[in-house]
């Protein structure tokens, strides 16, 4: 670093020269988590800060795919922001999938309304717009200070409340809630966060439109591929022709093999028998963008004095599906919860905030411990052939498969070899 570039880092990042502003509670990050938690502090009349890095509408790398955890999260905040999204335009329903085994045989399943409750399986809507739609929900409310622009560089956190260092204010407050993301500042400082690639997944996206032989039932497309497992290709319709195409591979196999998975992506789209002849005519629209995704595979403690940590920055994604925007609100709903269960108790210790991890993982443990075994079924080729061959021949069996999709118990017998050895003889 140059004298000059030194003396300006200095002057720009001087904490001494920043307005102070006191909150009773700082959320960090307003992507599905943070808005959630703040959404379920609206009418609570305690002055909180929502401060983030980016302006919104601001766009985020993902697969764009809201599954039924989203609205089960929306309707546990109220049934009118439920109902708000169901009127929300831009967004596209499914209510059909197709996965395609290592081999290339094609399982399609057309799921109908009572394999899911709601208006749709799940639905596909750009990040750019699902999360200002949460955000919107936001303006307007006396007790809520939407900081946009405002970058947290860093944070203490002592018996009497904490300070958050941002790049153009100091923030006190008494609580902190982190929903910054996979990259948490908040998880690395207050609960020594680091990554763990097996834990951890990387994947790209790439907006693309042009694709040929999307259907009126708009599948979710899922491509498992020998050369990325654990780990998958989507193709995901959205509104306006265009499609959310991307795939994703834990991070200890993308280490392990030295993949570049961009151009790996690049490489299946203009090669691959079953894919490449959909491509020919298409554009890839704002290039091919990567990020990480921290996996809910292990557990580990997402709270401590005075703080919280909500979604990505908890690591809560799905490790098989590598979902986590529901995840994230879910974990949303439950912080906001215990937030005021620690302003009526004027209760901050650590040992009051372990409420909230139980409530998170209450809900989510046993479906990831399940997600993660099933992620390592899946990673076997052979196993995948023989499974995506069997139930794609059997009616029976596609509407039990059909029936997993909100039936825990029924998705549980994927881990027992009895299902295995039934299917074996069908
Ligand atoms: C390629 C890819 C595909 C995915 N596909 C899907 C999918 O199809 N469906 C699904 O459910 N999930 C998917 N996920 C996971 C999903 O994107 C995350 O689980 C979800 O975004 C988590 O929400 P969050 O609110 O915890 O964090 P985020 O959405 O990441 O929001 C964090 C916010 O914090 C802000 N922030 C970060 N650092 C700071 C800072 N220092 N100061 C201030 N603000 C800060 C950011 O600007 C951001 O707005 C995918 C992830 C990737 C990478």
């Amino acid at each position: 670093m140059t004298f000059k570039r030194i003396q300006f880092y200095f002057m720009s990042t001087n904490p001494s020269s920043l307005p102070v502003e006191s909150y009773d509670v700082a959320i960090v990050g307003a992507g599905p988590g943070g808005a959630m938690c703040a959404l379920g502090l609206k009418a609570s009349g305690l002055r909180v800060a929502v401060l983030d890095k980016a302006t919104f509408p601001r766009d985020k790398i993902c697969g764009d795919a809201l599954s039924g955890k989203v609205s089960e999260a929306l309707s546990m905040h109220s049934p009118d922001l439920l109902k708000d999204f169901e009127r929300f335009s831009e967004k596209l329903s499914t209510t059909a999938l197709r996965l395609v085994s290592p081999r290339g045989d094609c399982l399609e399943i057309a799921f109908t309304p009572r394999h899911y409750s709601g208006s749709a399986l799940g639905h596909i809507s750009t990040r750019l717009a699902f999360d200002n739609f949460l955000v919107e929900k936001l303006r307007g409310a006396p007790n809520i200070s939407l900081l946009k622009s405002c970058r947290l560089n860093s944070l203490s956190v002592d018996a009497t409340g904490a300070h958050l260092f941002c790049n153009n204010r100091i923030i006190k407050t008494k609580l902190v809630i982190g929903a910054d993301g996979a990259h948490s500042l908040v998880a690395k400082r207050l609960a020594n966060f680091t990554v763990d690639p097996r834990h951890y997944s990387a994947a790209v996206r790439a907006y693309i439109s042009g694709i040929r032989d999307t259907r009126p039932e708009n599948y979710v497309e899922f491509y498992i591929l020998k050369d990325i497992l654990p780990g998958y290709l989507w193709i995901f319709p959205l509104p306006n022709g265009m499609a959310n195409v991307g795939m994703g591979i834990l991070s200890s196999a993308l280490h392990k093999q030295r993949l570049n998975l961009r151009d790996k992506l690049l490489e299946i789209l203009s090669t691959h028998p079953l894919i490449a002849p959909r491509f020919k005519q298409a554009t890839i629209v704002d290039g091919v963008k990567g990020f990480g995704l921290p996996l809910g595979s292990r557990r580990f403690q997402i709270s401590g004095e005075r703080f919280m940590l909500v979604g990505d920055a908890a690591s809560l994604i799905d490790p098989l599906t590598g979902e986590g925007i529901g995840e994230a609100m879910l974990s949303g709903n439950f912080a906001a919860k215990q937030v005021l269960d620690c302003f009526e108790k004027n209760d901050f210790s650590a040992a009051a905030m372990r409420r909230y991890d139980d409530a998170v993982y209450g809900r989510l443990w046993n479906s990831f411990q399940l997600h993660s075994f099933l992620q390592k079924v899946a990673a076997t080729p052979l196993i995948m052939n023989f499974l995506v061959r069997k139930i794609s021949r059997s009616t029976a069996m596609k509407e039990f498969v059909a029936s997993m999709v909100e039936d825990f118990d029924a998705r549980k017998k994927l881990a027992s070899p009895s299902f295995y050895l039934k299917l074996l003889f069908e």
